[in-house]
């Protein structure tokens, strides 16, 4: 898989993906996110938000284009090297958590480093780390029905901020919040953005989106609109 070190944190260069059937959930995108960088990609419903998010997080390929993450071109790796690159390089943060049940906050946070060759103990020993960084550190051995929607998104965080990610993902993070505990959820991202992770948060909250550095505006599957174009210090 090739590798550099120059470049951006994330690059997408004409990439569109067209879903068996013949949906274009994307079509000819083209974005480049800074190391270091907050971008927020906002769009109504269906515009290809989250087929957006699943293709730089190497989740899912385009059908046409090029994907390049942390330096390493997605385009050419095998799904092996793939699974390697999210295991090491990036976090993922959902509107649905997946936490499971019957299994508690430290032992949720601990999967989050299965993939990386770690042993149990310090795979619980970094949880628990985890966990006191995004302020649950009152809440280890809770289960995820013993946790409020924010702790329940604060442990899912943490899972996804384990493995010391670059490069963190959040698909709808606020979606199943109140809009005080969401806010509350989207400054924890940026205090870790702010501690040096790329960020990428969708939402289709407009306030949300309009209180974050940069905003990438997605409709029917095309950036109709970046703000860092205008303000190109925000990148
Ligand atoms: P958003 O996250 O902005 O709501 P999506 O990326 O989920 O948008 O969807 C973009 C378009 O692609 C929609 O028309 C959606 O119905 C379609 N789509 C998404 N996932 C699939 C899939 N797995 N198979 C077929 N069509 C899909
Ligand atoms: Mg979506």
């Amino acid at each position: 898989m090739f590798h550099t070190e120059d470049g951006h944190a994330l690059e997408l260069r004409g990439v569109s993906k067209r879903y068996p059937g013949g949906v274009e959930a994307l079509k000819g995108v083209d974005l480049a996110i800074e190391r270091g960088g907050l971008a927020a990609i906002v769009g109504p419903s269906g515009s290809g938000k989250t087929t957006m998010l699943q293709i730089m997080g190497t989740l899912d390929r385009p059908t046409e284009g090029d994907v390049m993450v942390d330096g390493y071109d997605a385009s050419t790796a095998t799904d092996n090297e793939l699974s390697a690159l999210r295991a090491h390089r990036m976090g993922f943060v959902f509107q649905q958590f997946y936490l499971l049940d019957g299994m508690s906050a430290v032992d949720n946070v601990a999967g989050g480093l299965l993939y990386n060759g770690v042993h149990l103990g310090e795979r619980r020993e970094r949880a628990r780390e985890a966990l006191v960084r995004v302020g649950l550190g009152h809440r280890l051995d809770h289960e995820p029905n013993q946790l409020s929607g924010g702790e329940k998104q604060r442990t899912a965080i943490a899972r996804a901020i384990v493995g010391r990610p670059a490069i963190v993902f959040a698909d709808e993070p606020t979606g199943a919040l109140d809009s005080r505990t969401g806010r509350e959820i989207i400054e924890l991202l940026r205090e870790l953005n702010n501690d040096g992770a790329t960020l990428v948060i969708i939402t289709h909250d407009r306030d949300l989106a309009d209180a974050l550095p940069r905003q990438v505006q997605v409709r029917d599957g095309e950036i109709v609109d970046d703000s860092a174009i205008h303000d190109p210090v925000a990148a």
